[in-house]
């Protein structure tokens, strides 16, 4: 486990270095920050630290490359997120980070922010999973929606980077607000419904993080 208090050339060489000899690495990060990466792993789960959020940072935390971005030095975790990507793009042809976020309370819409047209079929696959949980739990009445638009995170938040530096380290920026049905307004989680969902959620985002990579990599061959 490194153990970083500040972000900085230095501290994210460290990373690099150590992403380039491991096939894991474990970092604590400023004001709670936790990296998690599995270098075989194309893709990057990302949840920001938020007050009053139970349960999401969980699902997040059960995926096997992750980060949680602390509540300080945005700009350096910015530039973490950059190099990062650029070193694993090289690999695997693109880099996906994946943000998750909870929508308000009483939301019942997935929504999936997305380049649309340059993954169409992947994303029909995300918006099929993510609807076929009313299989699963009747009367939820949830359904899933595909918007494209450059700003990949919830309102209010700013960019993990833009499409420009995306482009440039092959970044691929996706973002997915779950509508929080598994806690209650007061956000008090529901611990069974909880783990069930999440044990629907998460199988159904690697679906998706697959039939993505299949794709890139088809791409890559023709
Ligand atoms: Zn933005």
């Amino acid at each position: 486990m490194i153990e970083l208090s500040t972000i900085n050339d230095k501290s994210i060489d460290q990373i690099l270095t150590k992403l380039e000899n491991k096939t894991e690495v474990n970092a604590s990060l400023p004001g709670g920050g936790i990296l998690h990466i599995e270098k075989e792993i194309p893709y990057l789960v990302i949840y920001r630290q938020r007050k009053n959020d139970p349960g999401t940072y969980r699902m997040v935390i059960s995926e096997a490359s992750y980060l949680i971005i602390g509540n300080e030095d945005f700009e350096g975790y910015q530039k973490l997120l950059y190099l990062i990507s650029n070193q694993l793009s090289a690999t695997f042809n693109a880099y996906m980070l994946f943000e998750m976020y909870a929508g308000v309370a009483g939301s019942n819409t997935f929504l999936i922010k997305a380049p649309a047209n340059k993954l169409p079929t992947a994303l029909d696959v995300l918006k099929q999973e993510l609807e076929e949980i009313n299989n699963v739990y009747s009367g939820l009445y949830l359904q899933a929606q595909i918007k494209d638009t450059p700003h990949r995170h919830a309102e209010g938040d700013k960019c993990l980077m833009d499409l420009e530096a995306a482009k440039e380290c092959g970044a691929v920026l996706i973002s997915l607000e779950i509508p929080p049905v598994y806690r209650d307004e007061e956000e008090n989680l529901y611990p069974v419904f909880f783990r069930g969902f999440k044990d629907y959620l998460i199988p159904a985002i690697h679906k998706f993080m697959y039939d993505y990579i299949r794709v890139q990599t088809s791409y890559q061959v023709a």
